[in-house]
Formats: C-alpha cells, structure tokens, sequence
C-alpha cells in the first residue's frame, strides 16, 4: 500500500504598491491636491479630461518620484516617458490614464527587510520599477445611482513595485511595513491607508516547494489596511493550495477581499497589458532628467532608518532594538535625539521615549505629533533624574502632571508636588534611626545572617519618607550603621 504524500507549496508573493505623492499641485495641471474639498471643486479642462486641454508635467512631483527610486536603490531613468492606459471607467473621463508603461522613471531597486535567512543575511526584495502615474477620481455609490467625484483625478502617484520575492503573508507585511517607513522619512507623502494615500495590491502564486518556475497568480485588489493584505494572502494561499489539490487549474484573475467574511472572491480575469493599448502621449514630450539634478535631489536626501538607527548606535551608544524601535518613524525618532542631545542622557532618553511615552501615546491613540510632553520638557526631566532631584518613580508623577497640563515648567512641577527627592543624609539617618528602633526585631535578625531583613529594612525607610529618600543613599548609610 501506498501513502499519498501532500505536495508541501510554498506561496509567492509580489505587492504592488501606490503612492499619491503630496505635492500642492496635481501631477499634469494646476488644479490643488486636497482631501476632503467639496466633490469636484478642485477641477480643470485638464483633469476633467475635456477635449483640448493640454497637460503639463509638474516639476516636483517628478522630483519626489527621483527621491523615492534613490530611497529603493534604484536606477533612475534618463528621462521621462508618459504613456496612455487605456481603458473605460466613469471615474475616468479621459477614457485613459496617463502612466508610464515600457520606460519607469525609476527601475531595478531593492528594499533590504529586517528579516535574516539562515545564513544570517538580511532578506532582500527586489523593486523591479516605480513609475509616476495619476490617479482616478471617486465613483461614490448611492442607493440612488452612483455619483463621480473628480477632485482626486490627476493627484501624482508612484507606483513601486516589487519583485515576486516573499515568501509568506509575514513577509509581506514586513516588506510593507519596511517599505512604509522609509518612505516616511522623505516626506513626499501622508501614506494613510485611511485615506488613500497608501494602496496595496498583493499578486499572489503557490507552485511546489524545489520549483524554480512561478505558476499563476491572482492579483488581489483594495487591500486597505497591513492586518487585512495579511490575512487577504492568507486566505488566497489556502484557496490555492485547496484549488490544486482538488484538481482545479488556478485562473489569473482579480480578486477582492472581503474584510467581513475574511475571505478573497475573483472580480474578473486579469487583463494583459495588451488590453490597455499603451502608446506614448502625444500632448506629453519626454522630459530629460540630467544627471545633475539627480544629483541635487541625492545630495538633499534626508538621513534613511537604516542609517539613522546604525548611528543612533555608534553616537549614543544605543543596544540595536533600541535604535530601531526609535527609529520606527521620523517624529519619534527626532523627538528622541532631541531629548537625548538636551539632556546628555541617551540610554535614559531612549527608555523613557519607548516605555513611558510610547505607553501614553498607545493608550490614548495618539501620534508622536501630538505628544503632549515636547522634547525639551522631556529633557529636564531626565536631567532631574540623573542629577537625583527626583527619583525615577517620583518623575513618572511629574510625566503625569505635564501630560495632562497641570503645569509646564518640571521644576516648578517638582516643587509643587513636593516630589524632591532627600539626599539630606542627616536628614535620612534620622529616618533609618527610628525605623531601625521601631523594627529592632528586623535588626537582630540582619545581624543573625539574614539577607532579606536588609530589603525590608530600606523597604520602612523608603515607606517612612513617603518614597523620596534617595534610594541609593538608603542603602549606603542603612548598611554602615547596620555594621
Ligand atoms: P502586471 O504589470 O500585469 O501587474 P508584473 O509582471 O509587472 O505584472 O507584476 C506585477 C506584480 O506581480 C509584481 O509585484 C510581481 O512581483 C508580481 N508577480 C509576478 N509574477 C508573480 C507570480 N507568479 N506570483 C506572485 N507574484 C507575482
Ligand atoms: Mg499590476
Ligand atoms: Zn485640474
């Protein structure tokens, strides 16, 4: 007899992903990029798609496009070619999209994940190219019918995509995640899921683990948050994996997720790229990018993660996670440096930005722009700290005052809370001397050879200046009169 022995699959997986780019103009008119206007008010010949109207390439959009290809190791095109992409939409009244098909202004990138192989190297994910694009407008859905709102038409997006290179939905989220926070420190876009600024599709294979060749793959579109692009291609693998095993062919298709029921369902076949007709826009001529601008914009970008944790750890002397974890976005990662380099205590700056801050912040689903405690403030704390003005326990009581208002200055915090911490030793012998007579039982068995009388006994001390003796002072003086 013989066991049927299940093919082990191994998932593969490329995410495609949008950018709009937050420049104050559209991408090929003059019209404002604005969320939340008025349906259609932000809206010209150009970007309604009126006959006639010629478009204009805006400067800094190509600009934020050449920033994001330096950000992805890419190569960057010697110049820009649009092409149109044809096809029918009412959210797209020229009947064509203005992209760019055979020559992306960006191409042949990578984005290095925090994620090791066996070997101990870093993952790579390739970033096959990123192209500037503009986007649809909105059709919004009634009960009554469907209405177009157009204002969204023509905002500058890139589209990055990335090489059939991860593994699992795991690292696709890492990849996303990764992909996020680099192109948050450049500044060039809002990158809300919530809004739309950052848009996902997630083409999605499996073929049998040992198989070089990729098999079919289905693309799966509107995926707008990382825990449901995570558990969209989870749920697409399954399906696949099921689909084969069955005896199903897998069909290249487009599918949407379904947050509520978790679950994919096909939209319609793929198109080919022959579908859209691509030809050059006649209206558009190529525009050449110099090599010296290029350069300018590289000399102008700013410091990337990677780099910044690397130095968080050579500057300050920060462990690895720590350097990481602050430099998960740009404000947090500022917010720190700024109370590290004010207070000249780095390691205590790093705790307290990633414990007690970070707690506050989480709880209250805030966002380090909207820290209520600044940097400064934070600062002066740490230096009250270090210097044993207060202890660490009495500061999480100013924190708490500054957090919520009730004073703005941590001296003054201090004293009015009455959290000065003593380091009079006179004034904290005299403490241990009554605690001592008051718990002479505790004394005898000290000197009987009990250790843990001696914690007890700094535990009454602490207790008997109501927690502001210096706690290290208490230790000494405790153990010198103890003998
Ligand atoms: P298209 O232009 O039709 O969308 P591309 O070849 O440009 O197709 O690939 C788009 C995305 O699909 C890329 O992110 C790529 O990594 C991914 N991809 C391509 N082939 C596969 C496959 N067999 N399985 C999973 N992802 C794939
Ligand atoms: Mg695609
Ligand atoms: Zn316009």
């Amino acid at each position: 007899m013989t066991t049927a022995t299940k093919t082990d699959f191994e998932p593969v997986i490329g995410l495609e992903v949008h950018v709009q780019l937050k420049t104050r103009s559209k991408m090929l008119c003059g019209c404002a990029v604005q969320f939340g206007s008025p349906a259609n008010s932000l809206t010209c010949p150009v970007c309604l798609g009126l006959p006639g109207a010629l478009p204009m390439v805006n400067r800094l959009a190509v600009e934020y496009g050449i920033r994001v290809g330096l950000a992805l190791n890419c190569q960057i095109a010697h110049r820009v070619k649009f092409d149109r992409k044809n096809y029918f939409y009412p959210d797209l009244p020229k009947g064509y999209q203005i992209s760019q098909y055979d020559e992306p202004l960006c191409f042949d990138g990578e984005l290095q994940l925090p994620l090791m192989d066996q070997a101990g190297n870093p993952k790579i994910c390739r970033i096959t190219r990123a192209h500037l694009e503009e986007d649809a407008g909105k059709s919004i859905h009634m009960e009554t019918g469907t209405l177009v709102d157009l204002n969204r038409a023509g905002t500058p997006l890139i589209e990055i995509v990335g090489g059939p290179d991860l593994r699992s939905p795991e690292e696709a989220y890492v990849y996303l995640t990764t992909l996020k926070r680099n192109l948050s420190y450049l500044g060039v876009s809002d990158l809300s899921m919530e809004k739309g600024s950052l848009r996902c599709d997630a083409n999605v294979s499996i073929r049998p683990r040992g198989q070089e060749n990729f098999d079919v793959r289905s693309e799966i579109k509107n995926l707008n948050s990382f825990r449901f692009m995570q558990q969209a291609i989870d749920y697409e693998v399954r399906w696949q994996i099921e689909q084969i095993e069955d005896g199903h062919a897998i069909q290249q298709a487009t599918v949407l997720f379904d947050p509520d029921t978790g679950e994919t369902r096909a939209m319609r076949t793929k198109e080919d790229a022959a579908d859209y007709r691509y030809f050059p826009d006649p209206d558009l001529p190529p525009l050449v990018i110099s090599r010296d601008w290029v350069a300018e914009v590289e000399a102008a970008m700013p410091e990337l993660p990677r780099a910044m944790a690397d130095r968080f750890v050579q500057q300050y002397g920060l462990p690895e996670y720590d350097a990481t974890t602050l430099t998960q976005s740009p404000a947090m990662a500022a917010y720190f440096e700024a109370a590290a380099r004010d207070s000249g205590q780095a390691k205590m700056a790093s705790n307290w930005v990633m414990g007690e801050v970070s707690r506050r912040l989480n709880s209250e689903e805030r966002d380090i722009a909207e820290v209520p405690v600044d940097a400064p403030q934070l600062a002066a704390l740490l230096k009250r700290i270090a210097d044993g003005t207060v202890s660490n326990n009495a500061a999480k009581q100013v924190m708490d005052a500054l957090w919520k208002g009730e004073g703005s200055d941590v001296d003054a915090v201090i004293d009015a809370k009455g959290l000065k911490q003593v380091s009079d030793s006179g004034a904290i012998e005299k403490i241990i001397d009554e605690v001592m007579a008051a718990n002479a039982d505790m004394v005898a068995q000290f000197r009987a050879g009990k250790d843990k009388a001696f914690n007890a006994l700094v535990g009454q001390v602490m207790k008997a200046s109501k927690g502001k003796a210096n706690p290290q002072q208490v230790n000494d003086l405790l153990r010198a009169k103890l003998g």
